[in-house]
């Protein structure tokens, strides 16, 4: 375990027990940031509805981890922490959940890196972490081109203080780039922002195309949002299906360059009803998600702290992000979190937050196209 200044702490978390986990890795974008309190209470009320395209999908049960006192990486062969499938408290499950057997092996991770390929996407009939998850949209880019979301401005992130809080996600693609429908449903706006704000003031996402999809989350409409567009190429009122083309990429409204913005709202096609897409966008097959919270003893959420999340049975990868930047970023019902991390690599790591000369730390499994919840509580 990594020795800090004054002290670590090791939590463990009992909501581990109630989700499986995913897997790989992602480069990271960490930032700096000063955490503050409020605190957030969210009653959660499951009736999602899923899209009639939606894969069916399996409630798999929740799994047991033991932890075990955290080692070096240079002992990975030994240090693999033990776990029982299924829990025995719980009743059987229709089939048996698929376990941690895929050989992890380094593969190419991240969109820093150009030189690496690109992850392949095949729509897959996907497992669910939780009977409510909702990875119900496609990439909005092609397979073959950037289909990965930027790590360094992810949802929530202020990019280290530079941005305003950020309320989507980036693709970055080149000009021109076909910008893909996401899921089926109607179009309600197509052109641009200069008359209607629908960022945080007009002229902000330039060209943009908004979705609202066929399917409602919890009785409530679901809307995705495309902007910075060189121009749509659909009309208000058109029906689109998922993988349509709906526009091509650009740089218009706030942009520093060419990439595509993009937002899941829910409830109200509005700026303040965003909530983070990576926890709606399909995972690829090989990799899941991170999703977490950081809190205070008090429960208060601890804003922008960083988060890292390093890979201890094999060496030397990690991913790093920091936590939504304030109070007008939306967690997700289901989750309740203030931190995602796409694209991690199946594998067994260290979740570490920094605070002030603290580190604070739990051990997690990431699975492929799952996701894993962790909690962590720092004292400043
Ligand atoms: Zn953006």
């Amino acid at each position: 375990m990594q020795k800090t200044a004054k002290k670590e702490k090791v939590k463990t978390n009992p909501r581990l027990s109630a989700f499986i986990c995913v897997l790989s890795l992602a480069i990271l974008a960490a930032c700096q940031g000063q955490p503050v309190a409020a605190v957030m209470n969210v009653e959660v009320v499951h009736t999602a509805v899923p899209p009639t395209s939606a894969p069916t999908n399996t409630v798999l049960p929740p799994v047991h981890m033991q932890l075990v006192s955290p080692t070096p990486a240079t002992e990975m062969a030994t240090a693999m922490p033990s776990f029982t499938l299924p829990d025995p408290t719980q009743p059987p499950p229709a089939s048996p959940p698929p376990l941690p057997t895929h050989p992890i092996t380094p593969s190419p991770a991240h969109p820093i890196t150009p030189t690496l390929p690109p992850p392949t996407f095949t729509p897959p009939a996907l497992p669910q972490t939780a009977p409510d998850e909702h990875y119900w949209l496609r990439r909005p880019v092609a397979e073959g081109g950037i289909v990965w979301t930027n790590k360094h401005y992810p949802y929530g992130s202020t990019r280290g203080g530079e941005l305003r809080p950020h309320h989507g996600v980036e693709f970055d693609v080149p000009y021109n780039t076909e910008i893909l429908a996401t899921a089926s449903g109607t179009i309600v706006v197509a052109g641009n922002d200069a008359a209607t704000a629908y960022g945080a003031h007009t002229s902000f996402y330039g060209n943009l195309v908004v979705i609202q999809h066929d399917f409602l989350y919890n009785g409530q409409p679901v809307f995705t949002l495309y902007g910075h567009l060189n121009r749509p190429l659909v009309e208000v009122g058109q029906q689109v299906n998922a993988g349509d083309v709906i526009g091509l990429s650009g740089a218009t409204g706030v942009a520093d360059g060419p990439h595509m913005h993009f937002e899941v709202r829910l409830g109200q096609n509005s700026y303040e009803n965003t909530y983070n897409p990576l926890l709606w966008l399909w995972p690829f097959p090989d990799r899941g998600t991170v999703v977490g919270r950081v809190t205070f003893p008090n429960g208060a959420l601890a804003y922008e702290a960083p988060v890292r999340v390093e890979r201890i049975d094999s060496p030397s990868r990690y991913a790093a992000t920091t936590t939504y930047a304030n109070e007008t970023l939306n967690a997700d019902d289901l989750w309740n979190e203030n931190f995602a991390i796409d694209d991690v690599e199946a594998g067994y790591y260290r979740v570490t937050v920094t605070a002030g000369d603290n580190k604070f730390t739990q051990e997690i499994w990431v699975y492929p196209r799952r996701t894993t919840f962790v909690e962590i509580v720092i004292e400043p």
